[in-house]
């Protein structure tokens, strides 16, 4: 199918308005728009993207109604359950208008495609014509996992958990599942769901590798922080970020800090300005901190995370398994430190650590003395070196899925058929 016949072809992705899970959503609508897909993204004015970075796109805002509240590991589940409760009936509004705009000058909408968190959008879609895919992330098969790393979300939430979860998993409302992994890191659970569900797939990733460069981030990014890694020996430095939501309280920040500081190891960390550390207590700290690390260690509040893993002198990543930092150090090679803090991160970290063995998992209370010990088997031991090894190998296999004939390629492919035939 040439690029110029889908001209007339418009999807419509509809991303949660999490950073998490903006970031793929917008990559993927990226690679669509390459393969000639018009494109129009149906958003939150809740942490809204930046129409100014996406020029190609359309955005079309819809009413939502957590404005101001913070997103935390504790209010997630209610966030998405209130989400989606009121967002049903402005969306019908919107597709309906959409859908009455429709004739030669305006594409045709192919295809919805929604985060599986937004599981009123199929609700609303079968209402009218077009046809819908789900995107989300791989429900794993049970081997590596124990009880406590089943996703369920914090304590005192089960009832909410309980609601949300047969809405995530529902794909009978929607004629494909595009699945946010690659063949080499979930074949055999791939193949289960295939088999289970008797449902179309498409496992298309490294989404971010396939998409042309460009920035989905809320957060103003620091780029200071390249002049400083550029400064580095090759493999030498330690990145700490635990992406958009998960945080440390006060005493597990200073804990971290005096690890890495002893470690004498360079770091470059990420702390969050919305994180909530006493003021008054990091004070003192920070300057004893700070006269103890002197040059060796960079603290910004937000960075170019997918610039600083590429970087050939990040020899190491603690991260908190986020599915889109998982990918994206697992792409650049970089071997991970896993604190998972809620949800699919535990997960995540099992799979890191049991599976691929591209890292360790730190599972006790953050202490010093421990995480200098963690920090120094990385980035020093022999150990950590032969981990360093088979992320590059994993690296390896992660870019051959995208090479013109690589499965995740090919499912791309497949998928672009597919919008197109129904
Ligand atoms: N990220 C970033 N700068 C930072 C920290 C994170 O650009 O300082 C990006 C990161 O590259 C990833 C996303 O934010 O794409 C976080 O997504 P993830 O799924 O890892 O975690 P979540 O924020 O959903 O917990």
């Amino acid at each position: 199918m040439e690029k110029e016949e889908k001209k007339g072809c418009k999807l419509l992705p509809v991303p949660c308005p999490f950073q998490g899970h903006i970031n793929p959503m917008l990559q993927l609508g990226s690679v669509l728009h390459s393969k000639g897909f018009s494109i129009t993204i149906i958003h939150a004015r809740f942490n809204s993207p930046n129409p100014s970075v996406h020029p190609a796109f359309n955005f079309i805002s819809k009413p939502d109604i957590f404005l101001e509240q913070q997103i935390s590991p504790g209010n997630m589940v209610d966030l998405v359950l209130l989400l989606n409760a009121k967002c049903q009936e402005p969306f019908k509004k919107l597709l309906a208008q959409t859908i009455n705009h429709q004739d030669c000058s305006h594409p045709q909408i192919a295809c919805i495609i929604y985060d599986e968190a937004m599981y009123f959008t199929p609700i609303v879609a079968s209402h009218f014509k077009p046809p819908n895919s789900v995107l989300h992330d791989l429900v794993p098969e049970h081997y590596p996992l124990r009880f406590k790393d089943l996703p369920f979300m914090k304590p005192g939430s089960e009832e909410q958990t309980s609601q949300l979860m047969p809405n995530l998993s529902n794909t009978e409302r929607s004629s494909a599942t595009v699945f946010n992994t690659m063949d080499c890191l979930e074949q055999s659970s791939l193949a289960i769901i295939q088999h289970q569900k008797q449902h179309t797939i498409f496992p298309i990733d490294p989404m971010h590798k396939l998409a042309p460069e460009s920035t989905s981030s809320l957060l103003e990014e620091d780029t200071s922080c390249i002049a400083w890694l550029d400064k580095r020996a090759q493999n030498s430095v330690m990145y700490i970020s635990l992406g958009s939501i998960a945080s440390m309280d006060a005493k597990e920040v200073e804990e971290m800090a005096w690890g890495l500081a002893n470690s004498k190891q360079p770091f470059l960390w990420v702390i969050r300005s919305s994180q909530k550390i006493a003021s008054e207590w990091m004070e003192p700290f920070t300057k004893n901190f700070k006269f103890s690390v002197r040059e060796r260690g960079c603290i910004v509040r937000w960075a170019p995370q997918k610039q600083v893993l590429a970087h050939d002198v990040v020899g190491g990543f603690w991260t908190h398994c986020g599915w889109n930092s998982t990918l994206e150090s697992i792409c650049e090679g970089v071997p991970m430190i896993c604190r998972p803090c809620f949800g699919d991160q535990n997960v995540t970290a099992r799979y890191v650590s049991q599976v691929w063995k591209v890292g360790w998992q730190y599972e006790n209370e953050l202490e010093r003395g421990e995480i200098e010990k963690i920090v120094l088997r990385l980035m020093v031991e022999e150990e950590g070196k032969e981990m360093r090894k088979r992320s590059r190998d994993l690296k390896h296999m992660a870019e051959a899925s995208i090479n013109s004939d690589g499965p995740s390629s090919n499912s791309l492919n497949e998928l672009v058929e597919f919008i197109m035939s129904s």
